[in-house]
């Protein structure tokens, strides 16, 4: 266990906001877990659990102990006649893990290459993109209770995954580490194609059966022009989760606003796009202070240089009153404001 003081937690988040860590500690197996609760201290401490730092937003120093997941490790633990089953470190670098799997031959997370972050965050939101989300591949995960410092496997029931949610977010925020996440690859591996770009790309290229890597390298390229690199534009992905409302109330949204854009879930609601409300305020390329929305997708917020966390948060209240007065919708932030 590695315990450090006065840690500047700049480097540690996307959005590259200012804040500093009173103590940090560099957790590298379930064992360091229970050094901190044993610890006479630290055990008492409020505790915050840092992964990768690309869905948070920091407004403020921290006094809570701050927990740095870099548990490492990715094998093959067992191979079934439907699935293999794969088991990583939650320190390890989400997209790492995805470029793994194919290059082994055991394709199914293609369609989340390039999602930032740890892959003991994925099943904190639930991580998802282009029509496939984290529990769609989630086998079981190992975690450490902060109270007791025992150790629980956790399956799916548990984790309660919902859109961009799961219990890690409510009763075990805080509350758990989770150090190690198993991910069931599906066999035969079947492509999902579904998601609009995609199938775009399929027929820019003429390839009506991608491989595997070739939906990854598509994934990696769509994500390329349309998102913000952090390293050069701090940010944490989307800001907003995107609305889920009824039939009706997408009814009369349209009867005042026809173009919303929107898409039909399976249980018969309605998902809006969040993006491209914001955009239709007016929000797309506006700042406050060096908070601003992105000229290219107006779902994310970027540090222009030197922003601090208020004035995101300042510029995120702008954005959800100006939404709410036009289409009666509150947005609700997707990164954990710190
Ligand atoms: C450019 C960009 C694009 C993005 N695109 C997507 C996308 O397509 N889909 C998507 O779903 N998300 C996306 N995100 C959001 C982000 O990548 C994910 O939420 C990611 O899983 C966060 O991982 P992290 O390790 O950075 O977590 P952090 O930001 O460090 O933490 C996020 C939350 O998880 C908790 N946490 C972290 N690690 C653990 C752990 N080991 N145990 C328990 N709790 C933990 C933290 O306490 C915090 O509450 C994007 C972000 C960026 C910057």
């Amino acid at each position: 266990m590695q315990v450090e003081t006065g840690v500047s937690l700049k480097p540690y988040n996307t959005f590259g906001l200012p804040a500093v860590a009173r103590t940090l500690v560099r957790i590298a197996g379930d064992a360091d877990v229970r050094r901190v609760v044993d610890h006479p201290e630290l055990g008492r401490a409020p505790k915050f659990i840092l992964g990768g730092g690309s869905n948070i937003v920091l407004t403020k120093d921290m006094p809570q102990v701050v927990l740095k997941v870099e548990v490492r490790g990715m094998r093959l633990v067992e191979e079934r006649a439907d699935a293999w089953i794969v088991e990583v470190g939650a320190g390890e670098n989400w997209h790492d893990v995805v470029a793994w799997t194919l290059a082994m031959g055991r394709p199914g997370l293609e369609n989340m290459a390039l999602i930032p972050g740890t892959a003991g965050a994925a099943p904190v939101q639930n991580i998802g993109a282009y029509g496939i989300e984290l529990k769609d591949r989630f086998e079981s995960l190992d975690a450490v209770d902060l109270v007791t410092g025992r150790s629980v496997t956790l399956g799916p029931s548990i984790c309660a995954f919902g859109y961009r949610d799961s219990v890690f977010k409510h009763s075990l925020l805080n509350r758990s580490v989770i150090t190690r996440v198993r991910l069931r690859l599906p066999k035969p591996w079947q492509p999902v194609l579904g998601y609009l770009d995609i199938a775009r790309r399929m027929h820019e290229t003429g390839v009506a059966a991608p491989s595997p890597q070739q939906v990854f390298d598509w994934v990696v390229a769509i994500r390329r022009a349309k998102l913000p690199d952090p390293a050069a534009i701090g940010n944490a992905g989307s800001f907003f989760k995107n609305p889920v409302v009824t039939p009706e109330q997408c009814r009369d949204i349209i009867g005042r606003d026809p173009e919303i854009v929107h898409y039909p879930l399976p249980d018969g609601s309605i998902k809006l796009a969040a993006g491209w409300m914001i955009d239709a305020c007016g929000w797309k390329g506006k700042s406050v202070g060096q908070a601003g929305v992105y000229e290219k997708q107006a779902l994310v917020l970027v540090n222009r240089g030197g922003a601090i966390g208020s004035e995101v948060m300042t510029l995120a209240r702008a954005i959800q009153e100006s939404v709410y007065g036009r289409f009666g919708i509150r947005l609700e932030p997707e990164p954990v404001v710190v």
